[in-house]
Parts: C-alpha cells; structure tokens; sequence
C-alpha cells in the first residue's frame, strides 16, 4: 500500500523519566515506536528516587515486587532495599531498553497547548540558562507522579532561624549531623525511614509530631547468599515470588474498607508493636492515632519505636507555634533551640501538574478545571485534554499495594490507545465529559465507604477533604478497568486522509506483534 505523502509514525511526548515515564518509553520501543522523547528536567533519570537521598530512604513494599514485571530483578540484597538499589535498577532497565538516547535532561517542561486544527501539542520546554524551545507531539504524557514537589509549612518566623535547614526530599549531605542539635518536623513514611540512622549520630534530636501514625514491623533482613543464588538460577521463583507478595498485599485492601476483621488483626499488631519497643505509658499514648489503622498511610519500621527509647530522642506533641533565631517554639510556650531543621514535611500532591500550564480545547487550563480537586478518567484522560494522558495521576495511589503494577497497567492503556488512533487514522481522542463525570461519582461514592474518609487531613484530600489522589479499590479492579481502552468513551476525530499519520499498516503491525516483529520489518 502505497503511504501518504505526509504519513510519518506520531510523535510522543513523555515528561519525567521516574519509573512511570521509564515504563511507557520501554513499551514504545518494545512495539517499535521510536518516536518518542522524554523530557526531564533534571541532569539524570529516576524521579522520587533520584530526589529522595535520605539515609535510610527504602522502599517500604517488599523489593521483588517493586520492580516491573517483564524486568524482574533476582538479586535483591534485602527485603526492602536501599534507594541506591532502587536507583541502580531504573538506571540498567533505561540502559538495557534503549531508552537513554531518548532523553533529553534539563528540560523542564513549563506548559503545553493543544492545537485542535493539526491535532498537535506544543510543548514549552525551559533549558539550562533560561534558554527556551518548543516540541510538538501528537501525544503527550505526564509522568510527573505525585511525589515531586517537597510541601513546606508556613512557620512564622522561620527566615530569623539562624541555622540549617532542609527538606527531607533535597537531603543536604553537605551538613554533618554529627553533635548537632536536631529538629524534625513530620512523624511519617519518610521520617520514620531517616530518624532511626541520625539519631545516633546526633547530640539531640527532638520529632514535632502532629499526628501519631499507625507503623507495623518490617522485619527487614538481608538475603543471605544462597537464597540470591537461587533466585538468580531460577528466575521463575523470582517471578512467583514478586506475584505472592502482590497477592498478600492484594489481600490487605479491606483494612482500607475498615473490615472489622482485617482492620483489628492489623490495629492489634501495630498496637503490639508500640507495647514491645516503648515502656512508658505517656509516650504510648501519644504515638497511638485517634484515626482507624488505614486512614494514613500504614507505616512499617522496624527500628523507629527503639529510636524514640534513646536518651537523646524526644519527641515533642505540643504544635509548632512560630521560629526565632535560636529554633522553634511550641504553642505551650516552650523553646526548642537547634542547630538544623529537618522537614519531613511530604509533598504538594493535589495540584499533580503544576507548575505546568496545560492548555486543552477552547484554551482551557487543567489546573483552573482542577480548582475544586484534580479528576480524572481512571486516572488517565480528562474532558477536553485530548490525546493527553497522565501516569500515576489523580485517584491512582494506593494504600496497599505496588504502585508499580499500576503504572504497567496505565502504560497498557495509553499503548492501546495509541495503536488505536493509528489504527484509525485519528486527528485526536478526547474524553467525552458524561464518560469522566460517571466515572469520578462512582469512584467519589466508593471512596466515602474507605477510612480515608473518617480521617482527618491526610495528603490524599484537598482542603475540603475530596479524596483526589486514592484509588478507591483493588488493583485487580484498576487491571480490569485498564486492560484495553474502549475509545466509545472517547470522541474520536478523524484526520484528513492526505495527513495519514503513519504508514499504517508497519506500525500497527509492530504495535500488535512487538519488538520481534518490528525488527524483522513486518
Ligand atoms: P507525609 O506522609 O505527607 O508526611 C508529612 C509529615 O509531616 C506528617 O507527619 C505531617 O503530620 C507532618 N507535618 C506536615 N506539616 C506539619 C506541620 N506544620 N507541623 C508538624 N508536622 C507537620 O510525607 P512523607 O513522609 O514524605 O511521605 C509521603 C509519601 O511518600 C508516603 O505516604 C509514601 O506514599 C511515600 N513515601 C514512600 C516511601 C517508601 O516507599 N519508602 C518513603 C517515604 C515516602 P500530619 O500527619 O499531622 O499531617
């Protein structure tokens, strides 16, 4: 069949090269798809794990599933491995797939708009020394994740503070702890992962807490080296491995419907915790939430309670009132004097995209149609936004299981798409908005039934407490959900047939068939 004049294969755009942005690249290749660029704005890839350099930084679900599926890694030194690892794992899947000679780093993606005639989004990329260019694509995907922008909060006074102080997410390895005086704000995931490795080091640390948090033992350990080499000579038991540990955590999902059953068995060994690692009655109280287990994320550490049982470790519950020169003081009047400030503060997770300015159909901006809480459709498309897609986007986090199995899902969805606007030689999709308003009060209704929503604050909700970054369910159900787009949801608009946006019939065969078709020219 003879291609159009104008046919040329569709041009991606992917911005962040974290685990997302990485998994999607390696889908393109695998299908043949070369087209692509991933933009990102730092000097290296790996997203929250290139960020977060914390001593202690782990993944806090068990490693072997924390790992893509089609590359499983086998030799894992511990249960939880260490970030370094973690890193090293996304640095030789970019390398082994050919994903590096696609990324083009320092180039901070500052907006993107949707040009409806050409079907094309104009990208807006910020280089080094304010430098700026333009991309086009015909289809555009964040991979920002939710995790990336370190949240501070407003403590007045904090500019008088004479001292150090820095974000638990922008580790500042150039201050020695050592003798200093130390003061942590922020009690959770991160926190509890740094404060059991400084505290030892220090001369006093002192953890502002603002809400106890629920925390399970890890049991962490090493693999010994036998266990290693069997995992590396049969890999297959690498594999059954990482699918009971999904399983296990698959199992764990009615804890976050407060299940009578499952919630008490899991209140109970948190509970039991506290009581084996901290004697005194006053300081169990405090560490004990007023919120069901599940409500926050559910922390596990092995070593944070025996931390707290040091004598040069207090932790302090009366809120922060403001900072002086010398430290913080509390509501009760008390002053705390410090050398450094470490703030284990979280993130901004409900404005996702920002700072970037995404422009859709009828100069629409996402971040405006997000003012009373971000949506979206499975986490991926949204109304008017067409041919865009987002990775680990709105209502997409879990509390019980690995995120990286939802993001292979969402990479099969939008390869599906992608093959279907090829296949059907489409100017562009978009979400039709009954499609996304369905989805998100269906989504809405089963959220209210979790114990996110009996809980307080949390960094799931936007100030009125609209849950905007939980998946409401299962990842099975998110699986089935994902596993293939049915673009009825989507309007479809077709492309004039001079501007054939690829010689079709190469692509979509090597979109159906994989790599080995695509290399063997089918
Ligand atoms: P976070 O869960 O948002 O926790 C922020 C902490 O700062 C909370 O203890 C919060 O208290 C406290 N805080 C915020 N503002 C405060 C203020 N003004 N005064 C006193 N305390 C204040 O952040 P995170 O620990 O960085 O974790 C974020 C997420 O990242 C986790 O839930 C997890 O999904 C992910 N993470 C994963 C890993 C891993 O896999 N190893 C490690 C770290 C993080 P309140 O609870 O009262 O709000």
């Amino acid at each position: 069949m003879a291609a159009a004049k104008s046919a040329r294969a569709p041009r991606v755009v992917i911005i962040g090269s974290g685990f997302s942005g990485i998994a999607l690249a390696i889908r393109l290749k695998k299908a043949g798809l070369e087209s692509f660029t991933i933009l990102e704005k730092a000097s290296r890839l790996g997203g929250t794990w290139r960020e977060n350099t914390y001593p202690g930084a782990a993944c806090d679900l068990m490693s072997f599933a924390y790992c893509y599926s089609f590359e499983q890694k086998t030799d894992w030194s511990r249960k939880w491995s260490p970030q370094p690892e973690i890193l090293a794992y996304m640095d030789h899947c970019a390398q082994k797939y050919g994903v590096l000679d696609h990324v083009r780093f320092e180039s901070e993606v500052t907006g993107a708009r949707f040009d409806e005639e050409a079907g094309v989004w104009h990208v807006q990329v910020r280089r080094p020394g304010d430098q700026t260019e333009e991309l086009q694509a015909e289809v555009l995907v964040s991979c920002v994740g939710q995790l990336h922008r370190p949240a501070f909060p407003k403590i007045s006074g904090l500019d008088s503070f004479e001292g150090e102080w820095f974000h638990s997410a922008q580790w500042n390895h150039g201050i020695d702890l050592a003798g200093k005086r130390v003061g942590v704000i922020g009690n959770a995931a991160s926190a509890i992962q740094f404060i059991p490795e400084i505290a030892p080091q220090v001369e006093h640390l002192t953890i502002f807490q603002r809400s106890a948090n629920w925390i399970v033992p890890r049991g962490d350990r090493a693999y010994s080296e036998a266990e290693r080499r069997r995992f590396r000579r049969f890999p297959w038991l690498a594999k059954l491995y990482r699918w009971m540990i999904w399983g296990r955590q698959e199992l764990m999902f009615p804890v976050i419907l407060e299940n009578p059953r499952a919630s008490q068995r899991f209140e109970q060994l948190a509970r039991q915790n506290i009581a084996d690692h901290v004697a005194d009655p006053e300081l169990r109280a405090a560490l004990t939430p007023d919120y069901p287990i599940g409500g926050k994320r559910i922390l596990i550490h092995d070593d944070y309670y025996p931390a707290l049982a040091r004598e040069n470790v207090a932790l302090e519950t009366s809120p922060i009132d403001h900072a002086d020169a010398e430290g913080l003081v509390t509501a009760d009047g008390r002053r705390h004097a410090f050398d450094v400030l470490i703030f284990a503060t979280g993130f901004e997770t409900n404005s996702f995209l920002a700072p970037m300015a995404i422009e859709g159909l009828g100069g629409r901006i996402l971040e405006d149609e997000w003012k009373n809480g971000a949506e979206a459709y499975l986490g991926l498309s949204v109304a008017d936004f067409p041919n865009f897609f987002m990775m680990y986007g709105p209502n997409t986090n879990l509390g019980h299981n690995s995120i990286i199995f939802m993001i292979e899902c969402q990479t099969a969805y939008i390869m599906d798409c992608v093959r279907k606007i090829i296949a059907r030689n489409l100017r562009y999709i978009d979400l039709r908005p009954e499609a996304m308003d369905a989805f998100n009060e269906e989504l809405q209704a089963d959220l209210r039934r979790t114990a996110w929503a009996v809980t307080g604050k949390s960094w799931y909700k936007t100030e009125s407490g609209r849950i905007t970054n939980n998946w409401s369910s299962t990842t099975t159900r998110y699986w089935w959900k994902t596993r293939r787009a049915d673009l009825s949801v989507y309007e479809q608009v077709a492309r004039s047939r001079p501007d054939q946006l690829t010689p079709a019939r190469i692509e979509i065969e090597a979109l159906r068939r994989g790599p080995a078709a695509s290399a063997a020219g089918a």
